[in-house]
């Protein structure tokens, strides 16, 4: 039986507020309207958006640390939040251009934004709070 190891991880919270509007232009206004309701306002509407990201692995023995976590931040606010903090998510994003910017959509995105980005194998979830209470998460599949 495979034995199931511990793992530690260090999560980071970053907050930024942007709008958006869920529309498929292949669909009719009639069936945007019944699919998305209100998020399928026309002028589109906002969020306080917060992003969680978790990293896993060792502490390296010098440090204590798996991940500078002040380091953490700073490639956060420059690789995610700068590109959407107070945007609209369907015009000014590139890395959501041509999407429908759900909120799974959205944390699909920042995971293969800021993977690539990090140390091999470090990135455990990302996780992002639309609302209080609407929440998308991508893990690793590991
Ligand atoms: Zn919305």
């Amino acid at each position: 039986m495979e034995t199931r190891k511990p793992m530690l991880s260090i999560t980071r919270r970053v907050r930024f507020a942007a709008s958006h509007r869920l529309h498929n232009p292949e669909l009719s206004d009639e069936e945007n309207a019944r699919i998305f309701g209100r998020c399928n306002n026309p002028n589109g509407h906002g969020h306080n958006y917060v992003l969680e990201v978790t990293v896993g692995g060792e502490p390296d023995p010098q440090t204590g640390m798996i991940m500078d976590l002040g380091k953490l931040k700073d490639f956060l606010y420059e690789t995610v939040v700068v590109e959407v903090d107070h945007k609209h998510l369907n015009a000014d994003v590139e890395f959501l251009r041509g999407t429908i910017p759900t909120a799974e959509v959205i944390v699909s995105r920042i995971w293969d934004l800021i993977e690539r980005k990090l140390p091999a194998g470090k990135l455990l979830e990302v996780k992002l709070y639309e609302t209080e209470n609407n929440i998308a998460t991508r893990t690793s599949s590991r």
